[in-house]
């Protein structure tokens, strides 16, 4: 014995997720399994007009969830239209309230992020609605909406940042245009649109959006 003992190291957890959509929740999900002590920061910074949202990521606050609900909502429209040629006959006139599908999207995101919520609590796994930036090998800053600053340890953390759509860089860009982070919630049908970009996010909209 050389008298050196190695004393192992205290944090406060084992696992830190930076993130928590699809990939962050699942995996911290995962990892509570095993008795693992985790945690979970999550934290939208708001869209050029100002919009956040809740726990969940891209896919079901402003991804694949409502452009699943609102592409429904086009092919109900679009059944209608059908519908006559299959013998349906209505008389009153079909009109399409934007701000009541809207809604409705908005309020199923609602609770699917209350859902996740509560899928974390009985995983008894600690969230908490902060941005995350490391200060050291084994420290992050959690900083709140509110400005309140934390510092938490984990013997490991697991980055699960996403994306969030890039404007285009040129003047006018955040003054006359919204990216897909702002459409769900848009209070108002966006009429003619020129969409910038084909990816498959562009198409998916292009096609919902001739729907209306
Ligand atoms: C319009 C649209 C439609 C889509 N449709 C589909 C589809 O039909 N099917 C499909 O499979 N995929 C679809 N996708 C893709 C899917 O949404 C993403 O692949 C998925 O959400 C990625 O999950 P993630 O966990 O990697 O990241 P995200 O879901 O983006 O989650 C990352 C989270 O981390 C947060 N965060 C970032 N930095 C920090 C930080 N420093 N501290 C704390 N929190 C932070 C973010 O705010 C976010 O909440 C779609 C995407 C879009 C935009």
């Amino acid at each position: 014995m050389n008298g050196h003992t190695s004393v192992p190291h205290s944090y406060d957890y084992d696992l830190i997720v930076i993130g928590g959509g699809s990939g962050g929740l699942a995996a911290a999900k995962e990892a509570a399994k095993y008795e693992k002590k985790v945690m979970v920061l999550d934290f939208v910074t708001p869209t050029p007009l100002g919009n956040s949202w809740g726990l969940g990521g891209t896919c079901v606050n402003v991804g694949c969830i409502p452009k699943k609900l609102m592409h429904q909502a086009a092919l109900l429209g679009q059944a209608l239209q059908d519908s006559r040629k299959y013998g349906w006959q209505f008389t009153e006139e079909v009109k399409h309230n934007w701000m009541t599908m809207t809604e409705s999207v908005q309020n199923y995101i609602g609770s699917l992020n209350w859902g996740y919520r509560v899928s974390l609590r009985e995983k008894n796994v600690t969230y908490e609605n902060a941005y995350g930036e490391f200060v050291g090998p084994h420290t992050v800053k959690a900083k709140n909406k509110r400005g309140v600053e934390k510092l938490y340890t984990a013997e490991r953390f697991l980055i699960a940042t996403g994306e969030r759509p890039r404007y285009l860089g040129i003047p006018g860009d955040r003054e006359y245009c919204i990216s897909s982070d702002d459409l769900f919630s848009l209070p108002y049908c966006p009429g003619k649109t020129l969409v910038v970009g084909a990816s498959y996010v562009a198409l998916e909209y292009l096609f919902v959006h001739m729907g209306f």
